[in-house]
């Protein structure tokens, strides 16, 4: 067992399940615009236009934004009805109003800077925890533990925990999270887990665990195997 008495593994076991995830990540993490960069402007743009919307519908949106405001102060000059029709084309439209007044707190309270304190993050118009945390782990590479459905399913089934709404917003799966995470290389391993969810554990048909990094030290993988 681990000091952290959440999880069921030593540290070495901890470790290795990270190089596994690594190596799987190595080989299939997926290719995206916003993932060739680390602009913390390109970034926070991406997360805000991601949200419950589907990756293929971001990516034209994404460069078509970035086409016409390549940096935060080219779009600080945006009017509310430029945001308004940039977003429209994904039916973020109800979102338009707080995005311009994130830019607003940008300009003026950040000097037109992505702010990387967490809690500076969070002080912006319509920023959630998760956008926070996306935007200073994949700007900066700081340890931050993503819980969204597709996190929160994994450590669920590798745990043999049940997974409800709630468990994005629980102390417990976030503490397990915070655990495994990798603090050397936080990026490439919450963009591999992001897509080891995407791809292999997935949700409406059954986790090809056959395929899978972790399937060693899942609980889910282990009960389904001995049925
Ligand atoms: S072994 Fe199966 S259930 Fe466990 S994390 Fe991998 S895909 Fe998901």
């Amino acid at each position: 067992m681990t000091n952290d008495t959440l999880l069921p593994f030593s540290s070495d076991e901890v470790q290795a399940l990270r190089v596994a995830l690594h190596q799987w990540g190595a080989e299939h993490v997926r290719s995206f615009p916003w993932r060739q960069t680390t602009d913390p402007y390109h970034i926070l743009l991406a997360e805000i236009l991601l949200h419950r919307t589907q990756v293929k519908q971001v990516v034209p949106v994404y460069e078509a934004f970035l086409a016409r405001y390549p940096d935060l102060t080219s779009l600080s000059q945006a009017s509310q009805g430029d945001i308004y029709q940039m977003l429209g084309s994904l039916g973020l439209t109800w979102r338009s109003r707080l995005f311009y007044e994130m830019l607003q707190a940008i300009a003026t309270r950040y000097h037109g800077n992505v702010p990387r304190r967490k809690e500076d993050l969070l002080s912006l118009p319509g920023i959630s925890d998760y956008i926070a945390s996306a935007v200073r782990c994949f700007a900066w590479n700081e340890p931050e533990v993503l819980l969204d459905t597709n996190t929160v399913r994994i450590t669920g089934r590798l745990l043999g925990w049940p997974v409800r709404d709630s468990s994005r917003r629980s102390a417990r799966f976030r503490h397990a999270l915070a655990s495994l995470l990798d603090h050397e290389q936080p990026r490439m391993f919450n963009y591999a887990l992001l897509d080891l969810a995407h791809l292999v554990c997935l949700t409406r048909r059954q986790p090809l665990c056959a395929q899978c990094p972790l399937n060693t030290w899942c609980t889910f993988a282990t009960q389904e195997s001995t049925a």
